[in-house]
This record gives structure tokens, C-alpha cells and sequence, in this order.
């Protein structure tokens, strides 16, 4: 009888222990992950952030946890040298949460302009960064406002790098 009750239990505990990782891979797979384009003028210049001192270097690993725990950095951030697409992995991530993460940071005595898909909004970088907007900033002096919105980043581009990230789990 005692040999019956410690296989009952041995079953019950594998059978529980299955549960949680099967949840726990599920959970993982459905986590957010998603894109949006952006570009920024500062006096009429076009800013470049497909330098390497942008980036957030990750190794391509299945072990997430060790990843994960800077929330903030979750919210936006760039990865592949592609500096025009930001890969969001965090709720609540604002056009802000970008820059403050990647060091950039714009001259608050000068006017800033923010286009989302096109159309101007106001405080652009409280705005949430959702998912295959494109976003234009200008900051300062833009005299070719209608000209840079029209090269704004398509959603073709957006697309074409959250394919590429795809290919890794932690990007
Ligand atoms: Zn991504």
C-alpha cells in the first residue's frame, strides 16, 4: 500500500512539473514583441542611429530570464545596426522610453515637432510607441517638414526588420 500512495505521488508531482513548464513556454511565446519606424531631424538634419553605440547588444539565447530583468531597457530599444526601427518588448513604451535608452536627447529650448503615419500629434514623446507607426521628430529649425514625411519609414521597412528579429527570441 505505501509503495501504491509513493508511485500516486511521483505521478502527480511529473504531471504537475509538466504543467508548469508547458504554461511557462506558452507564456513565453505570446510575449510581447513588436515594431515601429521612426526618424529625426535636428535643424533640418536627418539624425543617424544605426551606429553601434546605439544598439542593445544581446547574445541570441533561449535562456530569456537573464535577459529580462531591466524592464526599462524591454520598452525600446535597437538591435542589428538597423537605426530606424525600434523593437518594443514591454508594455506601456513611450517614444521617450527610446530615447532615454539609447542616450539621445533633444535641446528643450528648441521646438520639437512630432508626425505619427503623417499626422502632427502633440508631446510626441509621451506618446506610445505602437505597433508599425512611423514617426518623424523634428527638432529645431525644419523647413522641409513635407518633404521628410514624405521618406518616412514604411511599413515594408518596419516588416522586413521584425522578420529578421524573429529569427531570435530575445531580440
Ligand atoms: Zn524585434
Amino acid at each position: 500500500m505505501k509503495h501504491k500512495v509513493l508511485i500516486f505521488i511521483t505521478v502527480l508531482f511529473v504531471f504537475v512539473l509538466g504543467v508548469v513548464v508547458y504554461t511557462k513556454k506558452f507564456a513565453a511565446k505570446k510575449k510581447i514583441h513588436y515594431h515601429a519606424g521612426f526618424q529625426v531631424y535636428k535643424d533640418g538634419k536627418k539624425q543617424e542611429f544605426s551606429n553601434i553605440k546605439y544598439m542593445n547588444i544581446q547574445p541570441c539565447t533561449e535562456n530569456e530570464k537573464e535577459y529580462r530583468e531591466d524592464e526599462q531597457i524591454e520598452k525600446a530599444h535597437l538591435h542589428d545596426l538597423d537605426g530606424d526601427v525600434v523593437h518594443v518588448e514591454a508594455e506601456g513604451a513611450k517614444w521617450k522610453d527610446l530615447f532615454t535608452n539609447i542616450h539621445f536627447s533633444f535641446d528643450s529650448s528648441k521646438p520639437l515637432l512630432g508626425y505619427v503615419n503623417g499626422k502632427k500629434v502633440d508631446s510626441i514623446l509621451n506618446y506610445p510607441i505602437r505597433a508599425e507607426d512611423s514617426v518623424v521628430i523634428f527638432s529645431g529649425k525644419n523647413p522641409n517638414v513635407e518633404t521628410a514625411l514624405k521618406g518616412r519609414i514604411t511599413k515594408k521597412r518596419i516588416e522586413s526588420v521584425g522578420r529578421k528579429s524573429e529569427s531570435c527570441a530575445t531580440d
